[in-house]
C-alpha cells in the first residue's frame, strides 16, 4: 500500500488512529483490513483516523518519548492526575530512552497510567496513557533491552 516501506525495510509498527492509539505490531497489522472491527480486535482504534507508519529503523522508546513530550505539552494542567501523571510518565520514558532507566520503570509507567485513565476531566488523560499501554503490550522486550543495555536495540 501507498509503494511499500521505503527503502526496502520491514515494517515494524502502525499506529493506525492518531498518535493517542496503541500501536500493532506490523505482522499483526498485515492480517488486518483497516476496518474499526479489526483494528479493535487487535487491541487499538481507528480514531482520528491518522495512520502513522513506522519501519525496524525506529526505536520504540524513542517513539514513545515524542508521544509522552507531546501529551506532557498539551495537558492544560486542570486537573491533578492529567497535570502531574502525564509529565512523570514523559520523564520515565525520557530516563529510559537516555540510559538511565531502571528495571521498575515499566510497571511504573503501567500504575502511573492506572492512575490517570478515568481520572480526568476531558479525554486527553487515556490519549496519554494508551500509547505507554500500547508500546509496553506490544514492545516491552525492547524497552527492557534499552534499560539493561543504554542503547536502542535497532
Ligand atoms: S485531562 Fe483534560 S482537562 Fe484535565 S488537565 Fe488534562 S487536558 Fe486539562
Amino acid at each position: 500500500m501507498a509503494g511499500g516501506v521505503r527503502n526496502g525495510h520491514k515494517l515494524k509498527a502502525v499506529i493506525p488512529g492518531g498518535s493517542s492509539m496503541p500501536v500493532v505490531r506490523g505482522e499483526v497489522m498485515m492480517d488486518l483490513t483497516m476496518d474499526y472491527d479489526s483494528i479493535q480486535k487487535a487491541g487499538s482504534g481507528l480514531g482520528s483516523g491518522a495512520v502513522i507508519v513506522m519501519d525496524d529503523t525506529v526505536c520504540m522508546v524513542r517513539a514513545l518519548e515524542r508521544l509522552s513530550y507531546f501529551y506532557h505539552e498539551e495537558s492544560c494542567g486542570q486537573c491533578t492526575p492529567c497535570r502531574e501523571g502525564t509529565g512523570w510518565l514523559y520523564r520515565i520514558v525520557h530516563r529510559i530512552e537516555h540510559g538511565q532507566g531502571r528495571p521498575e520503570d515499566l510497571d511504573l509507567l503501567l500504575s502511573i497510567g492506572g492512575n490517570i485513565a478515568g481520572r480526568t476531566i476531558c479525554a486527553l488523560g487515556e490519549a496519554a496513557v494508551w500509547p505507554v499501554q500500547g508500546m509496553l503490550r506490544n514492545f516491552r522486550d525492547e524497552f527492557e533491552y534499552h534499560i539493561e543495555h543504554k542503547r536502542c536495540l535497532v
